[in-house]
């Protein structure tokens, strides 16, 4: 292994690959646009994962729940 070098750390942009500093301002995105890029597919993987309820067959099953056949009304 060689000797420790005083390097500037250096990570890529996770929307377009690009290296950026970790000295810069938008790290460790190259710039504002690509951190609102990724910030926006995170969004959506958020809304996606938080609603798990939009399942037709819950819905369905809800619906049994509540309409339709009810026991325990006697009325003949
Ligand atoms: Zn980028």
């Amino acid at each position: 292994m060689p000797a420790k070098k005083k390097s500037v750390k250096t990570l890529r942009c996770p929307t377009c690959g690009m290296l950026v500093r970790a000295q810069d301002e938008d790290f460790p995105f190259c710039s504002d646009r690509c951190r609102k890029i990724d910030l926006g597919k995170w969004a959506m993987g958020v809304y996606k994962i938080s609603s798990p309820v939009l399942d037709p067959e819950v819905l369905e099953d809800l619906g049994g729940l509540t309409g339709g056949h009810r026991k325990g009304s006697d009325d003949e």
